[in-house]
C-alpha cells in the first residue's frame, strides 16, 4: 500500500504521462536508399518507443510518439534527425 508519496511507477506508466502535440511534418526522416544497404538495421532495436518498423523490406518511421531521446540519432548516422518544430513534440510531466 502506498503512503501517497513515494510509489514507484513502471516504465509504461511513466511513458503514459508523456503528452504529445503531433506535427504534420515528421522531424525525423530515414533515407530508404541507405536503409536498403544497411545490414544491421539497428533502428529497429534501439528506439524505446518502437517507432521504427520494417514492412515488406522498407523501414517505416512513425514520428508520433517520439520521446526526442536522440538514441536513434546516435545509433544511425544516416538518419536525418531534428527536434520537432516549436510547440510540437513531447511534453513531459514530472508529477
Ligand atoms: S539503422 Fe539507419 S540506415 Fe539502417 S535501416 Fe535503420 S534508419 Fe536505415
Ligand atoms: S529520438 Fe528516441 S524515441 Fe524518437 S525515434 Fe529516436 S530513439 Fe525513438
Amino acid at each position: 500500500m502506498s503512503d501517497g508519496g513515494d510509489e514507484k511507477l513502471s516504465v509504461e506508466a511513466r511513458l503514459g504521462l508523456v503528452a504529445f502535440t503531433i506535427d504534420s511534418e515528421p522531424h525525423i526522416r530515414v533515407n530508404q536508399d541507405e536503409c536498403r544497404k544497411c545490414s544491421l538495421k539497428q533502428c529497429l532495436f534501439v528506439c524505446p518507443a518502437k517507432l521504427y518498423t520494417e514492412e515488406e523490406g522498407e523501414i517505416k518511421f512513425n514520428h508520433e510518439g517520439c520521446l526526442e531521446c536522440g538514441t536513434c540519432r546516435i545509433a544511425c548516422p544516416k538518419i536525418d534527425w531534428n527536434y520537432p518544430r516549436g510547440g510540437f513534440g513531447a511534453h513531459y510531466q514530472y508529477g
